[in-house]
């Protein structure tokens, strides 16, 4: 296992959580398996020391991380503002996962900027802006989810948590490498893997908990956007897939029942970059973009540079402001300009 802290930052972060009564954990928008797996992680245990921990995301999770220990109690900003911002206002540590810099909290930003509660970050973005006493952030590691299975070792405490926490960092891990499919390959991930094992956890019953609970329309909807949406741009190796709000709706299918659509045009043979432009239910007037590729072609420059985003080489992801027409004539732009890596 790896170390994550210095001696000196490991002693401070051990005095936070060991100091603190009431705390908040969160994670970035549109928290993904990732986000809400080591947010819960870290609530369960938590909460097993005898902590009160209130979990808030930023907005809405989707329904197939329902089932992860704790998830019931998770406060929604978007919907329970209220609640939520109260316990920003009263927590003596704040805990913030999987994103790097405090805008990718949201509606959340503010509160935990505005929060005299000294913050701790646990994440595995480049670049991590600094914001919080305690950053353990770690680029090179596969999910947040992993990051926190060392912390917990360096603590001295893998040996003993729950078979809960144990589900929650495997499923973090899990959804951030498409089951270990890829960003995977280092060996230490198969150590931290056998830890969580060892805790009695049953992956394949996490796998299906996560990926085989699909609704009739997601389902649907799945076929109808690559049988009808999808664009190929054979030249470029590139596919372009477009969802507007209509079309969710006549699916019913919602926000985040689209997790993983942008992987899919990779299955293709030859394929480097999928683009996703998925209209923002809650935003209208938004479109939100998924980026995936292989190899070295790097989507987070390209999210960066045209899609007011950021992310990691191979999955990122952006918004703009504008119209599907207005997105998909942006899109053919950062297509162009990165067309030398892409033909
Ligand atoms: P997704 O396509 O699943 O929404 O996001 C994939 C990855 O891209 C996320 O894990 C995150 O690292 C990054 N990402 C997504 N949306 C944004 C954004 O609006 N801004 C930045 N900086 N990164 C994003
Ligand atoms: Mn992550």
């Amino acid at each position: 296992m790896e170390k994550i802290l210095s001696e000196e930052k490991l002693k401070q972060f051990k005095t936070l959580l060991d100091e603190c009564t009431r705390v908040v954990i969160s994670a970035h928008v549109s928290p993904d398996g990732d986000a809400i797996g080591s947010a819960l992680c870290m609530a369960n245990f938590l909460r097993r020391k005898g902590k009160q921990v209130t979990v808030a995301m930023p907005n809405i999770f989707p329904d197939f991380l329902k089932w992860m220990p704790g998830a019931d109690s998770i406060l929604v900003y978007t919907r329970q503002q209220g609640q939520a911002r109260a316990a920003v206002e009263q927590a003596d540590l704040i805990i913030v996962c999987d994103l790097n810099q405090p805008s990718r909290l949201g509606g959340l930003e503010q509160d935990v900027m505005a929060s005299k509660a000294p913050r701790i970050l646990i994440d595995h973005h480049l670049n991590p802006a600094d914001f919080c006493q305690v950053t353990a952030s770690e680029p090179e590691m596969c999910a947040t989810g992993e990051v926190m299975c060392h912390l917990l070792h360096q603590l001295g405490e893998l040996d003993g948590i729950s078979q809960e926490e144990a589900v929650c960092l495997y499923a973090a891990m899990m959804c951030d490498t498409g089951a270990f499919s890829f960003n995977s390959n280092r060996p230490v991930i198969f150590e931290c893997i056998s830890q969580l094992l060892a805790r009695g956890i049953d992956k394949d019953q996490i796998y299906r908990n996560v990926f085989y609970t699909a609704s009739e329309g997601r389902l649907r909807l799945q076929g109808y956007l690559l049988y009808v949406n999808m664009k190929v741009l054979g030249d470029y190796h590139t596919t372009i897939i477009t969802l507007t709000n209509e079309e969710r709706q006549r699916f019913n299918v919602k926000n985040g029942d689209t997790e993983g659509i942008a992987n899919m045009p990779l299955q293709m043979l030859g394929m480097r970059l999928s683009i996703f432009i998925n209209e923002d239910t809650e935003h209208p007037g938004v479109m939100k973009l998924s980026l995936r590729s292989v190899d070295d072609f790097p989507c987070d420059q390209m999210a960066a540079r045209f899609f007011n985003g950021g992310g990691h080489k191979n999955a990122s992801g952006g918004k703009l402001h504008c119209t599907m027409p207005e997105a998909l004539e942006k899109v053919q732009k950062a297509i162009e300009s990165f067309s030398e890596m892409l033909k």
